[in-house]
């Protein structure tokens, strides 16, 4: 199904506030988690089953020397063909149908996690130690069945989360590409015919996070 919803994260305006990450704990109820310093300002240190989104932060400098410091706010892509999906057997994960949100259920308990993780190309699904449920971003179900938007995408102070209809989301990336190539030839939407969640960056993606693309 490729109609449905889609988010568009625009990491060139992000500022790393992580308003966002926030918002997720908040909305669905996630406990706080326990982290030490790490010398970088992304905290905590990965996702979890308590952590279904993270801002990312990477430092670096470029063959002139010159130094780049990029954000990526990173969850669950929501693919079109979930890799994460190969190991279910019955109706542990489903993709919803309307919009397209890849869904984890609590009979995800009965599943190998291991190979779970290992479909998927982003690095995402965890898994909670007590329960051993898997966990992830939900896309915010609740919400966008019930009329409002994600709670990622309410709480962006700069308008880096957009959330719609999957067309829209499209040509909303097409056209910020188009705009930040002019200034910023390696600009992309990240693997924007593969997934609902889509990053756009404008430099090599692994600077950004080594599993920013699939690609
Ligand atoms: Fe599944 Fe990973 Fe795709 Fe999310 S990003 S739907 S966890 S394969
Ligand atoms: Fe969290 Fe909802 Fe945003 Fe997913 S869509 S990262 S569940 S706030
Ligand atoms: Fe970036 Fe927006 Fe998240 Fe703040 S809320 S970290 S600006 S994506």
């Amino acid at each position: 199904m490729a109609e449905g919803k889609s988010i568009l994260v625009d990491t060139s305006r992000c500022t790393a506030c992580r308003g966002c990450q926030i918002a997720c704990k908040q909305w669905h109820g996630l406990a706080g988690t326990h982290t030490k310093q790490a010398g970088s300002y992304e905290n905590p240190s990965d996702l979890s089953d308590q952590t279904y989104k993270i801002v990312r932060f990477s430092e670096g400098k470029n063959g002139d020397g010159k130094p780049y410091w990029y954000f990526f706010s990173e969850s669950c892509r929501h693919c079109l063909s979930p890799g994460c999906m190969a190991v279910a057997e019955k109706d542990e994960i489903v993709v919803d149908e309307k919009t397209g949100a890849v869904l984890y259920t609590p009979a995800t308990k009965d599943l190998d996690f291991k190979e779970t993780l290992k479909g998927c190309p982003y690095n995402i699904p965890r898994q909670n130690p007590t329960t051993k449920v898997l966990a992830k971003c939900t896309m915010c179900f609740d919400r966008i069945t019930n009329g409002m938007i994600p709670a990622c995408v309410k709480s962006c102070p700069t308008g880096a989360i957009q959330f719609g209809e999957r067309d829209a989301i499209l040509a909303a990336a097409k056209k910020r590409v188009e705009e930040l190539k002019k200034t910023f030839p390696k600009a992309s939407a990240l693997d924007a015919d593969e997934v609902r969640v889509i990053y756009i960056v404008t430099d090599d993606p692994k600077k950004y996070w080594k599993y920013a693309s699939a690609k």
